[in-house]
């Protein structure tokens, strides 16, 4: 970025350098062309005094000088006399665009570039009262030839140009980065208020900060929540293990704490496990998600694993439609059919049933349990957030299935759209848009 900056900041420098030379040589041309056409305007008026004085044309000679040039043609071209050459030898002129226009008008002007290298011939006409024409012409230096003879003077003006631009697109780019640099070193640095920075990159710091203070405070309310869920089952299993140990619990009770403490664990390992893939998820952002994936063969592997929950329950799952395959991380999108299936038969009613219905890129879970209310359907997706706690404790939920969903989703640039209706149903659709290369 720096070398593209520096690169450009000098591009600029030496386009402008010779955009304003070439302009500059050019109107300084233009006047020139001006000042000459004036000039020989000027010299034709006296000559035209003068001339119904004359005896003969070549007396015109009288009034030669070293950088101007005489002639006389007839009405028909031809040359009369020449003050520079033989005007014998000269062709016809009627085609001279000055002397074709001052027949027309009364007078005309011209600018030829010259035989001779980098010079140009500037002509002005009159037609006479005796319908002769006269015409006075002079030579100037061309722009190539203006270009030329400056060139040394020109190149070191463009090269000084060309320097000082790469000295202040240097100093320039080093104070529009160096405020980046500092900033991605210390963010919290009172100084980048004070010296360093510019007010256009205020916005951005505040954002960063605003940003960083969101994820501080989100970590914070998931450790406490951590603790908090993982304190509960722990005092459960101390205290059932304390009446245990005192002979507080005896014969069956035994049994029926061993049984508590069991179900207690059970739920500290799968929250531990939602924790460490969550983790997981926010640690490996570029994980591989180039597996192909089939979503029918993970919602019947899902169905199987869901086997007995569905026993107890009475729960018949059905998966429909056709192979949907699509770009991913097969273990990710596992979690993420796993999480919404399991939901479905976790939050369904005895006997009831989970619709699978596949389609080129998109996977809906539709069941047949409570819903839910309206009111929490957005927040469902938050890390612990449970509808009714007693029931999602009640079925081993740890409040993460659904924040593990949205978050693979996200990471496979897909959609999902929750429709409910208390105690009717629940319809969850995921579409897979493509990964994000
Ligand atoms: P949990 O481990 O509690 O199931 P989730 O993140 O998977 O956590 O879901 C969050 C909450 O959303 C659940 O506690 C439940 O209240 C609600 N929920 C999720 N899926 C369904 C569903 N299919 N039907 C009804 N409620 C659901």
């Amino acid at each position: 970025m720096k070398r593209k900056l520096i690169l450009s900041m000098f591009y600029m420098g030496l386009v402008a350098a010779l955009v304003s030379i070439t302009a500059t040589v050019f109107v300084y041309q233009n006047t020139m062309r001006d000042e000459v056409r004036d000039n020989l305007r000027e010299e034709l008026r006296l000559l035209k005094i003068s001339y119904p004085k004359l005896h003969t044309s070549d007396e015109l000679m009288d009034f030669n000088a070293d950088d101007l040039r005489i002639t006389l043609i007839n009405k028909k071209g031809k040359v009369l006399f020449e003050s520079d050459t033989d005007a014998k030898q000269m062709g016809n002129h009627l085609d001279r665009p000055e002397i074709r226009c001052a027949i027309q008008n009364g007078s005309g002007t011209d600018y030829r570039l010259s035989s001779t290298l980098g010079v140009e011939d500037y002509y002005y006409a009159e037609m006479l009262s005796d319908g002769n024409i006269l015409r006075v012409s002079t030579q100037i230096s061309s722009v190539f030839s203006v270009f030329g003879h400056s060139f040394y003077i020109l190149a070191a003006i463009v090269l000084g140009i060309a320097v000082v631009s790469v000295i202040i697109s240097v100093q320039t780019t080093k104070r529009i980065l160096n405020p980046i640099k500092a900033l991605s070193k210390s963010i919290d640095s009172p100084a980048l208020y004070e010296k360093e920075t510019y007010p256009e990159l205020v916005p951005l710091i505040e954002e960063i900060k605003y940003q960083r203070n969101i994820q501080s405070d989100m970590r914070q309310e998931f450790t406490a929540n951590v603790s908090h869920e993982l304190k509960t089952p722990l005092t459960a299993i101390s205290g059932y293990a304390e009446m245990i140990e005192n002979d507080i619990a005896r014969g069956d009770d035994v049994k029926r704490f061993a049984g508590k403490i069991r179900t207690e664990s059970t739920r500290m390992l799968s929250l531990i496990g939602d924790i460490i893939k969550l983790s997981k998820l926010d640690a490996e952002a570029s994980n591989e998600v180039n597996d192909t994936v089939n979503l029918l063969e993970i919602a019947e592997e899902c169905k199987e694993s869901l086997a007995v929950a569905c026993n107890e329950k009475n729960i018949i799952i059905t998966i429909k439609g056709e192979a949907a395959v699509i770009k991913g991380n097969r273990t990710e999108i596992y979690e993420l059919v796993y999480n919404l299936m399991d939901n479905a038969v976790k939050y369904n009613r005895q006997g009831g049933n989970v619709d699978v219905i596949l389609s080129e890129n998109t996977i809906r879970i539709s069941d047949t349990g409570i819903g839910i209310p309206e009111k929490d359907r957005q927040r469902i997706f938050e890390r612990f957030y449970r509808v009714d706690k007693s029931r999602s404790k009640a079925t081993g939920g740890t409040g993460l299935g659904l924040s593990i969903v949205k978050h693979v989703a996200e990471k496979h640039n897909a959609e999902i759209s929750v429709k409910s209706v208390l105690n009717v149903g629940t319809d969850i659709t995921v579409s897979f848009n493509g990964v994000k290369e």
